[in-house]
């Protein structure tokens, strides 16, 4: 099987960075009142950081910037125009991304490329070359990503998948993408028969019934459970904002004068109370049992239904993130017990 070591991949990063390339990586953010390391542009390769574990923010901050213009515009006279921002002109690589970041960011190519192509999305995604790193043990009890069909060592997302073993890692190619890095830079790869793809982290059995999850949430949308699972819930938005997989953004227009300004998507979450209010004030998801509902309801039975997998990876990000202790795992336990009751 091919393996890199650890000296080559980093040696890796420099040759990309060197070649012109952006590198993304788990990095220590100095002056960051927050430990462990976040998804940074390195720049340089020692500051890759593949011990500290998870990041706090996801990886979609990669392909959908918290903030990012969509235009500015600018009038003369009767006429308006507008200037789109410019392509993303170069090969970027994200080095030690976690597979239920990498597997976030496909699940947000479904609802990206649905209804609408959204331009900005692809155009950073299809420069981009994801190489994860598996799992040797879950980042803490939050994690859950086996008991949503994923596991540390699942390649969906990923264009290379390295599975650590002594002193490196074995190269799971999993698209063309990653074969095409992989030959380019072929010195820091090589071929060793003493590793075998069976030497992966397992993933555990799962945990919970996912079809009677999906069953119960399709038919208790009025239920009691929501008004108790939202009790702890005040509608910050933090557990959104820290998910590979929320994809909701808000359009703004930020005036410079009365004759220029920035059209603007910002992160937007479905927690917060004013999400869905409508221009007459009206508020279809009143009472935050609603929103919480929505949430669980979307990502656990609504999206698989469109898409075919889950708007979940169980990274375990909201349940780190919540400062009111909501716990998504906790929920999903709870659903699926109330499914067993019913069935
Ligand atoms: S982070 Fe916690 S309190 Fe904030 S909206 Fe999410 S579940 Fe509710
Ligand atoms: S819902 Fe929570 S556990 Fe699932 S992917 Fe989002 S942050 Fe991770």
């Amino acid at each position: 099987m091919r393996v890199i070591s650890d000296a080559d991949l980093r040696g890796l990063a420099a040759d990309l960075l060197a070649a012109g390339s952006t590198v993304w990586g788990p990095a220590r953010v100095p002056g960051s009142p927050r430990p462990g390391v976040e998804y940074r542009p390195l720049r340089e390769a020692a500051e890759l950081d593949l011990g500290a574990g998870l990041p706090f923010l996801p990886l979609k901050q990669v392909f959908l910037p918290p903030t990012e213009p969509l235009f500015w515009w600018e009038r003369k006279g009767t006429e308006v125009r507008l200037v789109p921002p410019a392509p993303p002109n170069r090969r970027v690589v994200v080095i030690g991304a976690r597979p239920c970041d990498a597997a976030g960011a496909d699940a947000m190519d479904r609802v990206m490329g649905w209804d609408y192509r959204d331009e900005l999305w692809f155009a950073r995604r299809d420069a981009a070359t994801v190489v994860t790193v598996a799992c040797e043990r879950p980042a803490d009890e939050a994690c859950f990503c086996s008991d949503v069909g994923l596991g540390p060592s699942h390649p969906r997302g990923s264009d290379l998948l390295l599975i650590p073993h002594p002193g490196g890692y074995a190269v799971e190619e999993v698209t063309a993408k990653g074969r095409e890095l992989v030959a380019a830079f072929p010195h820091r790869f090589r071929e060793d028969e003493q590793v075998t793809p069976g030497e992966t982290a397992a993933a555990g059995p799962p945990r919970i019934d996912l079809a009677g999850v999906q069953r119960w949430l399709a038919d208790h949308f009025e239920d009691e459970t929501w008004n108790e699972v939202a009790l702890r819930c005040h509608g910050c938005g933090a557990c959104a904002s820290v998910c590979p997989a929320c994809h909701c953004f808000d359009i703004v227009d930020e005036p410079d004068s009365l004759l220029a300004g920035t059209r603007r998507r910002n992160w937007d979450s479905c927690q917060t109370s004013r999400f869905t209010v409508h221009a007459s004030g009206h508020n279809p998801r009143e009472g935050q049992h609603a929103r919480v509902r929505q949430r669980v309801v979307h990502k656990f039975q609504v999206f698989p239904r469109r898409f075919g997998r889950l708007l979940c990876t169980g990274c375990g990000r909201c349940t780190r993130a919540c400062p009111a202790g909501q716990d998504l795992f906790e929920i999903l336990t709870l659903v699926s017990e109330r499914a067993l009751e019913t069935s």
